[in-house]
């Protein structure tokens, strides 16, 4: 049945400009292929500057810059961390690594973002940092968030894998709490493949946060001249990317702005094509709610049940399209149900899981693409209803 071609991928990397003529500038102009090397001094300076932050140091990955920020946060054994359940497993996998428990609270149902209102009641003695997922590039409610952190002497860590460039009351998503942690996966917005980077807010971060990227060493400081020998100072692993994924990267960030200005047109035109069902009550449309800028990450439509999306999965995979859904809950996967727990019901979560589908986003997407993809829906709706 469904082997038909794949005539539209779910997502496609891309080049957006000099990213090739870069790399090769890495190796044989500069001479310079480890970590730290002009690139990556270029790219963190890019970061700071964009976003408004204190201090960005570029990782292997989002996961690695989550990681960091569990070590910075001290995250003890049996400390808690209130995030979403709905979410990559990453944002709880850096925490139990350090022998921390994630909490689990259930999400909006218009954002699909962790619901603010209801982590005051997961708050205990022993938690430690609340955690927003700003899902498809939308961002949390971090007003209420920040102040009830502040309330409780929380640390807030953003995960803003998916948020790069996008903004909350005019502030950079990642560049609010007192770390944030972005990701340049291949399926994300400014890509190198993999790569990632964490942004920290606050000064008193940035020095011990450079020893633990540096494999615990104080080699940062020494190869600034501030020590004449480098040497263990405490814990850490080897965070940093090769100068050569960050010449790729730094021709992304070049091109960010048109990037991501494609991204939300072909986002609009979702929008606009699919309007129509929505307001018959077959499909729920994303939401962006005022005082947000989103960057177009990804576009998502929410069936009935589970049952209308596998059979429009399957509809659309015959017309060669491929869609995907996300994510297996993480207080309902087998590490999950191990290493956390979840305060309240999560019902939102379950649904969603159930229902919810990714259509195609990437770059050198068209608009024809779209309409073909908008169109087949719609008749997968006037045939099966
Ligand atoms: C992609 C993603 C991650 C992981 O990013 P990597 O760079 O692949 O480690 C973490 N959290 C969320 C919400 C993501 O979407």
């Amino acid at each position: 049945m469904a082997n038909n071609k794949i005539k539209i991928p779910f997502n496609k990397p891309f080049i957006a400009g000099k990213e090739l003529f870069y790399i090769a500038q890495a190796v044989i102009e500069n001479n310079h292929t480890a970590g730290d090397g002009p690139f990556t001094k270029k790219c963190q300076a890019w970061l700071e500057d964009r976003l408004g932050c204190r201090k960005v140091l570029l990782t292997n990955s989002c996961t690695a810059a989550l990681e960091m920020a569990a070590i910075l946060a001290d995250i003890q054994p049996c400390d808690e961390i209130i995030m979403p359940s709905y979410t990559f497993v990453s944002t709880a996998n850096a925490f139990v690594l350090r022998g921390g428990v994630p909490v689990f609270v259930d999400i909006r149902p218009d954002t699909l973002n962790i619901n603010e209102n209801l982590i005051e009641a997961a708050i205990t003695p022993r938690t430690k940092a609340i955690l927003p997922v700003h899902y498809a590039g939308v961002s949390c409610e971090m007003d209420t968030i920040m102040d009830m952190a502040r309330r409780y002497n929380l640390f807030v860590i953003e995960d803003a894998a998916q948020g790069i460039m996008s903004t909350y009351r005019g502030r950079q998503l990642g560049a609010i709490g007192h770390f944030g942690a972005c990701s340049f996966h291949e399926t994300k917005n400014i890509i190198s493949g993999e790569g990632g980077a964490l942004l920290i807010n606050d000064e008193k971060f940035v020095e011990r946060a450079e020893i633990i990227r540096e494999k615990g060493t104080n080699r940062s400081k020494f190869f600034r001249g501030q020590v004449d020998k480098y040497t263990w100072v405490d814990v850490g692993s080897s965070y940093l990317p090769s100068d050569i994924i960050a010449a790729f990267l730094y021709a992304q960030m070049e091109n960010a702005d048109q990037i991501i200005a494609k991204r939300n047109l072909i986002y609009d035109l979702y929008m606009k094509d699919l309007r129509p069902l929505a307001e018959k009550g077959c499909i729920q449309l994303p939401c962006i709610l005022d005082d947000c800028r989103s960057n177009g990450h990804l576009f998502y439509i929410v069936t009935r049940s589970l049952k209308e999306r596998t059979k429009l999965t399957e509809f659309l995979k015959e017309q060669g399209v491929l869609a995907v859904f996300h994510y297996v809950p993480l207080h309902s996967s087998p590490a999950g149900k191990h290493y956390g727990r979840s305060c309240g019901t999560l019902d939102v979560t379950e649904r969603v899981s159930d229902c919810l589908l990714r259509l195609p986003l990437y770059y050198e997407m068209t608009q024809d693409d779209v309409r073909f993809i908008t169109e087949n829906v719609k008749k997968f709706y006037k045939k099966f209803r």
